[in-house]
């Protein structure tokens, strides 16, 4: 699946000794800040450049712990964080805490909003912001990507040669952590996850969808494809007509020819700034076709807030610009989901229950609580069960799948 993979293990932590310094300015670190001395510490400060080995209260520091999506993770201070510049430099970073039992742990894009999954309080962070590179191989159009490399470039590169890839809907995300889990894009029902169209998808099953557990990757071969411009955007409606789009969704995935090239979400969500319950749908249709009929059940929506909505012909790095508009960083962020078929009845009900609950945090200053159902349609996940299915065993005998995503920022 992956041409460089570094095998990491989990390491046991042994002493330790912290050293009181002054309080930095940045909101995003505690009041009292410590910088955390260890044998690993100092044998790492030994290895490599003081720039690759940011401390507490540092600029640089601050800057990386700042760049979390989430808050509550970049409240999270470790001891330091390690910034390798290729694989080799893993490699040592590996053997040192190896030999001095320390723990770390990996930060890809800092996209995923649980607490310490990519931070560590007082152990290591490594990050591979700065591993990068994007290199197309012109005779087999393959694209080797670094890890601190951003979909927008990518896609951008891509464009130049009338080429893409299935990566992430936000240009603004990173390619790592994205590779390792469930990885839905554009052109996931025509080309299946993310994952899947990495070279060498054979080489370890383990890998998809196991995250950081088996493996630090540090560079990422990946399939690409021709791709012109498509059909898609947003469309905002009301509330009342959510029922009626779950419908929608439901008849679509289970249509007997059902469209390989419809990428449907479908959300409700309720904005403080606006007071208000919305439906909000994102669909795209992959090839160069205006007015789709497959997805029009989910464009022509009546009323709907025509001045909001963006359906036109797009470019992936356009779309992907689009999504990238609306993330944030350093957010009170949490998101939690869950996958369930393609059931209408049951995406009614949960619907309902999100809705209920909007009644209580009503009131609440600038929340964004959303509800999005993002499927797994046949297509895609035959493509997965055909190349060895994967960790969260999702494969098509209970297909289509709906993913029922909630989001709190
Ligand atoms: C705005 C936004 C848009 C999103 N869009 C999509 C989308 O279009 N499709 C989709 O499927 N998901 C999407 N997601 C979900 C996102 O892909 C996941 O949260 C993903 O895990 C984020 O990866 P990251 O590297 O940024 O996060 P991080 O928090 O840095 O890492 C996530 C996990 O992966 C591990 N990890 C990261 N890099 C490596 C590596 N090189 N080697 C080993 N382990 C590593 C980390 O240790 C951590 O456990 C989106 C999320 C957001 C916030």
């Amino acid at each position: 699946m992956v041409v460089q993979a570094v095998s990491s293990l989990v390491f046991c932590k042994l002493s330790s000794t912290l050293i009181p310094i002054s309080q930095s300015a940045t909101p995003y670190l505690p009041q009292s800040l410590t910088i955390t001395t260890s044998p690993a510490l100092s044998a790492l400060q030994a290895a490599f450049p003081a720039e690759q080995i940011a401390l507490p209260g540092s600029e640089r520091f601050n800057a990386r712990i700042k760049s979390y999506l989430s808050l509550l993770q970049s409240e999270i201070t470790p001891s330091t964080i390690f910034l390798p510049k290729n694989k080799e430099e893993v490699t040592s970073f590996l053997k040192i805490l190896q030999e001095h039992r320390e723990t770390f742990t990996i930060r890809g894009g800092g996209q995923q909003p649980l607490p310490g999954c990519s931070n560590i309080k007082g152990s290591i962070t490594l990050n591979l912001i700065n591993i990068t590179g994007v290199d197309l191989n012109d005779k087999n159009n393959i694209m080797s990507i670094g890890p601190g490399k951003r979909w927008g470039t990518i896609y951008k590169k891509l464009h130049k040669k009338g080429l893409s890839v299935t990566g992430a809907r936000s240009g603004n995300n990173s390619i790592r952590g994205l590779a390792l889990s469930g990885s839905l894009s554009f052109f996931s029902s025509r080309k299946g996850l993310v994952y899947e169209n990495m070279e060498n998808t054979d080489l370890f099953k383990s890998l998809r969808g196991s995250s950081n557990n088996f493996s630090i990757i540090t560079r990422f071969n990946m399939r690409t494809f021709k791709q012109g411009p498509f059909w898609g955007g947003t469309i905002f409606y009301f509330p009342d007509q959510f029922s009626a789009q779950i419908d929608a969704l439901v008849d679509e995935l289970r249509r007997p020819d059902t469209s390989e090239e419809a990428h449907i979400m479908i959300s409700l969500f309720f904005a403080a700034q606006i007071d208000q319950v919305l439906g909000l749908n994102q669909v795209y249709y992959t090839q160069e076709v205006q007015t789709p009929p497959d997805i029009q059940p989910f464009v022509a929506i009546q009323p709907q807030m025509d001045q909001l909505n963006s359906i036109r012909m797009v470019t992936v790095k356009a779309a992907a610009e689009e999504q990238a508009a609306v993330a944030m960083t350093g957010v009170q962020c949490a998101y939690i989901n869950t996958i369930v078929k393609a059931d209408s009845a049951t995406l009614k009900a949960t619907a309902k229950v999100f809705s209920e609950a909007l009644k209580k945090v009503k009131g609440f200053e600038g929340v964004i609580f959303s509800f999005i159902l993002q499927p797994y349609p046949l297509s895609l996940l035959k493509k997965t069960s055909r190349f060895g299915g994967n960790i969260m065993n999702l494969n098509s005998k209970n297909g289509p799948l709906i993913s029922i995503l909630i989001l709190i920022y």
